[in-house]
């Protein structure tokens, strides 16, 4: 069972190193997008909308994917400083 994402009031933790902001994330996702495709037939990708998507797994980017990553409460109050 992959770990729920991250919703309004929480976010994800490395159990093992605390990260809280740097994560590789494997998901399948359906999209939409809208290719712009040069007159030589080269596309672009120049928009695209996650219509439905699945997480497959995550892993902390610190310790490589060595922890296990937990589904926390994000502190309250006012939204802190921008992720980094
Ligand atoms: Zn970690």
């Amino acid at each position: 069972m992959p770990i729920p994402a991250p919703t309004a009031d929480t976010r994800w933790r490395c159990t093992q190193c605390a990260n809280l902001t740097r994560f590789d994330v494997v998901r399948v996702s359906r999209t939409r997008e809208f290719w712009h495709q040069e007159l030589s037939g080269s596309p672009v990708v120049e928009d695209a909308q996650v219509l439905d998507g699945q997480i497959e797994s995550v892993a902390c980017r610190w310790c490589a994917g060595g922890g296990s990553i937990e589904l926390v409460t994000r502190p309250a109050g006012p939204a802190g400083p921008a992720e980094e």
